[in-house]
């Protein structure tokens, strides 16, 4: 097993990845920014390094400096936790070529997945159903006006290297398609440098429903069900539940058995998560994300795995030690992603913390770097807490989270509790009749508003 474990991340993440680490009796390296010098992940690790300013480029998006201080620091691994250069496949090359441990999969895998025309016929070619669309990219308006021609509209355009929403447009008909195709593409280099984009048939009232993976390097595969993550702002996640008020035990256990054996054929090793649109009780693959997710702690909740853990475990070479049988699910899980920004307008709202008091009590989790006096830096991702609350059923998981989001203070900065109050209480989200499209309808935005 490890010794000394680098971080190479910052906030709620880093502190969750440093508790696995101090569970299982391994030392902790944080790496931070200047901006980031009083920020609690650095206070609670047993050794911190400064490796640049507060700009994400030149510090947690510094390879070069994240290598060194691995190096000087004598660090056996590193956990890329999410964003930043977690799916970065140089960085991956780099820290194994540097005689580091990835935490996390291959450099081949994340490459695959990471360009989306590849990864759709990869996993189709696996068994995976996908979205009806393009059969690879689209150079040109005139194949993207005779693709569109063929799957119908609506169809929606989105970019090869896309994530986080971008370089994502959809075209009711043939008069949009234009304009929609040429915004994808600008942002798409805008974005990521590369102006590839693809097209699939825009679904109408779909859900997102994604699936955990856990595999070994010795070819054991388990999947951890499914998380509802279709309340969705700006195709970002806002809430996560699970399991899904859509799916019964039987459809689960099918289509994790699917996408499970399909990551087996592939190859791939450490968490995943293969995410679907789910529409009239048939599931279309859109991505695998090769990584540890914002959302992973409701699969915890219910699973009682701890997913750090076990990422770290099968870098190190360990044997899952268990099969798809022994996977409980019990009780029902809700997150709800705390922003510091305006509940009604969304704009972000950076600020220093006064007083602050987490909620608590059984089933109730709290994922923050946050504390009284801490100044949210305005460099980074707005998202500030999570809650994760645990009930035995949806009924009292629901009730719990209304108790929970009552109880929680975080004064000095506005916040996206009050929005959370809202959600939770419409009668649709009570019902679990919700889709995709649902919350932006609600909070009275327009789809690409
Ligand atoms: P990204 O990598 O940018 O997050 P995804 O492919 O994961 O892109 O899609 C993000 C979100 O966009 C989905 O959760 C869904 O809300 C919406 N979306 C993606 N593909 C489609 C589609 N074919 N039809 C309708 N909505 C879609």
């Amino acid at each position: 097993m490890f010794e000394k474990i680098l971080i190479a991340n910052r906030g709620e993440i880093a502190l969750r990845i440093n508790r696995a680490c101090h569970e299982m009796g391994i030392r902790t390296l944080a790496v931070h920014s200047t901006a980031d010098a009083d920020a609690m992940h650095v206070r609670l690790a047993d050794e911190a390094i400064c490796i640049g300013p507060a700009a994400a480029r030149d510090s947690y998006l510094n390879q070069q400096a994240i290598l060194s201080a691995a190096t000087i620091s004598n660090a056996d691994a590193i956990h890329p936790g999410y964003g930043f250069l977690s799916e970065n496949a140089e960085f991956v090359s780099k820290v194994e070529e540097h005689g580091f441990v990835f935490i996390g999969p291959s450099a081949q895998h994340i490459r695959l997945m990471g360009d989306k025309i590849a990864a759709k016929k990869a996993v189709q070619d696996v068994g995976i159903p996908v979205v009806p669309g393009s059969a690879g990219a689209v150079s040109g308006l005139d194949e993207a006006r005779a693709v569109a021609a063929e799957i119908g509209y609506p169809v929606l355009i989105k970019a090869s290297a896309g994530g986080g929403g971008r370089g994502m447009k959809a075209a009711n008909n043939a008069g949009e398609l234009d304009a929609a195709y040429q915004t994808a593409v600008s942002e798409a280099v805008a974005s990521f440098g590369n102006g590839e984009v693809y097209m699939e048939r825009y679904l109408a009232r779909p859900r997102h429903i994604e699936f955990q993976i856990l595999a070994d390097h010795h070819g054991n595969v388990v999947h951890l069900g499914e998380r509802d993550c279709s309340l969705q702002r700006r195709h970002q996640k806002v809430i996560e539940e699970s399991p899904s008020p859509a799916l019964n035990a039987t459809e689960r256990a099918r289509i994790g058995h699917i996408a499970a054996a399909a990551v087996r054929k592939i190859g791939y090793h450490s968490v995943g998560t293969v995410e679907f649109l789910y529409e009239n009780g048939e599931f279309f693959f859109i991505e695998m994300n090769t990584r540890l997710q914002v959302e992973h702690p409701v699969t915890e909740a219910i699973t009682r795995l701890d997913l750090v853990r076990e990422m770290i475990r099968v870098a190190s070479g360990a044997p899952l030690g268990y099969s798809q049988d022994d996977i409980p699910f019990n009780g029902h899980a809700i997150e709800c992603r705390i922003n510091a920004e305006n509940p009604d307008t969304f704009l972000p709202s950076p600020g220093t913390i006064g007083d602050y008091h987490p909620p608590g009590g059984l089933g109730v989790r709290v994922d923050s770097a946050l504390y009284s006096g801490y100044k949210v830096p305005s460099h980074y991702d707005s998202m500030i807490a999570k809650l994760i609350v645990l009930g035995s059923n949806r009924n009292e998981c629901l009730m719990r989270l209304k108790r929970a989001l009552g109880e929680y203070v975080i004064d000095g900065l506005e916040t996206s509790i009050p929005l959370h109050q809202k959600l939770v209480a419409a009668p649709d989200f009570v019902n679990g009749d919700y889709d995709i499209h649902w919350l932006e309808k609600f909070v009275g935005l327009k789809e690409d508003g």
